[in-house]
């Protein structure tokens, strides 16, 4: 554990900069906050103009201050703080809560980056600026000019949004979500949200991390961190509008949307993604209170048939379908409901069940290694009470002997089921008001257990690759001043990352063409070879099943003509003449480098399912060929693949590897491939392979 950030997290004490005597400012809201809400260790506010604040004895300048000081909350006007930090490091502060804003969210960088100087000087750490503070239960610590601590809990939320913290911080009560802290991260001008996700991973109170985020500054890190954190994290991310998409270049760049980055991003370190506030909020509370799902099999116990189907379709909404129950369950739990009730799955025990059918039901299906997962379900009745029915959920789980799978509940009823929800959270249960809650509950948390599964794995490095061939032909097109490589320097790249391209020349004149048709053998395709002309379709200029030396003559005479109408003065370097690769199923792959996480690779299906679907899916390079099969099943479309129709599959294996060699090539190539296609490759019926038939690489700015 980082013991910098722990100065600021658990300090043993504080200073408080710019604490004030007068009770409508922050200076003096952090003191009273401190105060108030019961922290134990000495608070030392600085002010050279007050003897004491709020009965603690004030100091005129830190470094006045004679005893040990942990850490330094600082609310002082932004134009000061570089003054201030000094004073703190010269005093031997470890660490630093700058409440303070003005910084670079308001553009001054130049301020934010020597505020961040100092404090390094002296090996401080920085929270904020431009933060509400922290909170801290286990600490009785209010570090923050909010008023209250958040409602006591195993969860932590680091929040990029000051307004939405206090805003949650009051909400917890009502939600009946529990924290145990609660950070404000504001500018992350130092530590960011890598740096507290490391933290948390080792903080005894935390059992799950809840972000909310606007923006993160290092993608490689932020995932570095949550892969190797073994705690749940769940991430609502604000600002899902298209942002890092580069200029349409290509295909690739103009369907590139950071939300679907960053989808992919939280995805493959394992970091669920909540869709709104709400969601944040119901998921944390299972994460935070029950262990991970580690099979699909979930068991649906309820009192009312209603609320079991609008169960059965969330569970299949998220990914849970229901299987029936195995005959000896159904036998065991039949004992406990009326003749009329259900023990399929879900199992009905009736509105006529009582007491005795919850403890029952619940107590051997919780047991029974069969389930992975239990929901149970409970409609209010006039012949049952809700909180007898709460505390006969309770201890049937605690009597069955089981433990290590999760179970979540949900009540509907009125005033005496909202008590007896509050309970049952407050047994560590999760509870919700509505059936499909409960079931998305329990689908989060398999969902956690399948990410972890893939998550820790080790970067996919394939040795069957040659890097240095690749820089070299990309070195001698930059030499040459090009921005882009023509299609056949990009075939050799890929070819050099050992993905099959058919294979294919330059012709400078006719003659050579003719010859190097020959040589390849008929069929034949012919395309202009141009930096001005990037879709050569477009410009007519591409012709495929050239059969012979006339052929070849012909086509040279058209596309040369075509390509000087569409573009009268482009440069011409010849054409390509390549091998005819017989058609199918066309597939494109390609890559951007987000602004946040870097090399990212798009997989989609060829034609209107890229252009007007925008049928395509992304992951963050590299990633491996299980990764890769992952990917081929998220498209919408990927019943084509799997063989839609009495078709054969197609060849999703020899895909997968193209697709991972190809994530290992934009990855390790990052700093000269801007943008890249592979648009179409073909894919063949499965054994047969696939053919790269095009190849664009656009180079990055030096
Ligand atoms: P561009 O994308 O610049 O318009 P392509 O090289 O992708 O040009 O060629 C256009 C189309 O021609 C491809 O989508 C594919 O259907 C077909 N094609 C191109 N090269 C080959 C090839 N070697 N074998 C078979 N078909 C090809
Ligand atoms: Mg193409």
């Amino acid at each position: 554990m980082d013991p910098i950030i722990n100065a600021v997290l658990k300090p043993k004490s504080i200073a408080v900069i710019g604490a004030s005597t007068n009770p409508e400012k922050i200076g003096y809201k952090v003191v009273e906050n401190l105060k108030n809400c019961g922290y134990q260790n000495p608070v030392y506010p600085i002010n050279p103009g007050a003897e004491e604040i709020l009965g603690y004895k004030c100091y005129p300048n830190i470094k006045d201050v004679p005893y040990v000081i942990d850490a330094a909350v600082i609310t002082v006007p932004a134009k000061f703080v570089p003054e201030v930090v000094r004073d703190a490091g010269e005093k031997g502060v470890k660490g630093l809560s700058i409440i303070t804003s003005g910084f670079s969210e308001v553009g001054d960088v130049a301020l934010e980056n020597e505020v961040v100087s100092i404090a390094h000087e002296y090996g401080m750490r920085i929270i904020g600026p431009n933060i509400i503070g922290v909170l801290s239960n286990s600490d009785n610590m209010n570090a923050s000019f909010t008023n209250f601590l958040p409602l006591d809990g195993k969860a932590a939320l680091v929040s990029q949004s000051g307004a939405l913290l206090i805003a949650m911080d009051a909400a917890t009560y009502t939600r009946r979500v529990g924290f145990d802290k609660m950070i404000s991260i504001g500018n992350q001008a130092d530590l960011d949200f890598a740096d507290l996700i490391a933290y948390l991973n080792e903080d005894e109170n935390t059992t799950c991390i809840t972000l909310y985020i606007e923006g993160i500054k290092n993608g490689a890190r932020f995932m570095e961190e949550a892969r190797k954190c073994t705690k749940p994290i769940i991430a609502l991310k604000a600002g899902t509008s298209a942002h890092g998409a580069a200029a349409a270049a290509s295909h690739t760049g103009s369907l590139a949307g950071s939300a679907k980055v960053y989808e992919a991003a939280f995805q493959q370190a394992g970091v669920s993604q909540a869709e709104d506030l709400n969601d944040m909020f119901d998921t944390t509370l299972a994460l935070a209170l029950q262990p991970t799902m580690k099979g699909d099999n979930l068991l649906i116990v309820t009192n009312g048939g209603g609320v079991g189907v609008l169960a059965t379709d969330a569970a299949e909404k998220y990914g849970l379908p229901l299987k029936f129950a195995p005959e000896e369950v159904q036998a065991e739990l039949r004992k406990h409901m009326p003749s009329f009730g259900s023990a399929k799955n879900p199992v009905d025990i009736t509105g006529g069940a009582g007491l005795e059918g919850y403890y029952e039901g619940v107590k051997y299906a919780y047991a029974h290694p069969w389930v992975d997962g239990l929901a149970v379900l409970y409609c209010e009745t006039s012949v049952t009470n809700p909180q007898e029915i709460a505390e006969a959920i309770y201890n049937s789980i605690q009597e069955s002997g089981a433990t290590g799978k999760p179970v979540a509940v949900s009540f509907i009823g009125g005033e005496r089921c909202e008590a007896a929800m509050k309970w049952l959270i407050e047994h560590d249960i999760p509870t919700y008001n509505a059936p499909d809650l409960a079931v998305k509950a329990l689908a989060s948390l398999r969902k956690q257990n399948e990410m972890l599964a893939t998550s820790h794995n080790a970067p996919y490095k394939p040795t069957d690759v040659d890097g240095a061939k690749a820089r070299e032909i990309i070195a001698a097109a930059r030499a040459k001043g090009r921005d882009a490589l023509i299609e056949v320097e990009a075939k050799h790249v890929f070819a050099a990352y050992n993905l099959p391209v058919t294979p294919t020349e330059l012709a400078k004149t006719e003659e050579e063409a003719i010859q190097l048709a020959n040589q390849i053998g008929y069929p034949v395709v012919m395309k202009i070879v141009s930096p001005d002309i990037l879709h050569k379709s477009d410009a007519g200029a591409v012709k495929v099943n050239l059969k012979s030396d006339d052929d070849v003559r012909n086509a040279w005479k058209v596309i040369m003509e075509n390509s000087l109408k569409y573009k009268a003065d482009a440069e011409i370097d010849g054409m390509a003449v390549q091998q005819m690769a017989p058609w199918s199923t066309e597939v494109i792959v390609g890559s951007v480098n987000d602004s946040t996480f870097g090399p990212t690779l798009m997989f989609g299906l060829g034609g209107i399912f890229v252009e007007v679907m925008k049928d395509v899916t992304f992951k963050v390079a590299p990633i491996d060929e299980n990764t890769a099969l992952n990917m081929q099943s998220e498209i919408k479309a990927s019943k084509i693949l799997k063989g839609a129709r009495g078709e054969t599959p197609r060849d999703q294996k020899a895909l997968a590897n193209v697709l991972a060699h190809y994530s290992y090539m934009i990855y390790d190539l990052k700093d000269e491939i801007a943008e890249s296609d592979a648009n179409p490759v073909i894919v063949y019926e499965d054994g047969k392979g696939v053919a790269v038939v095009d190849a664009r690489i656009i180079l990055t700015k030096k």
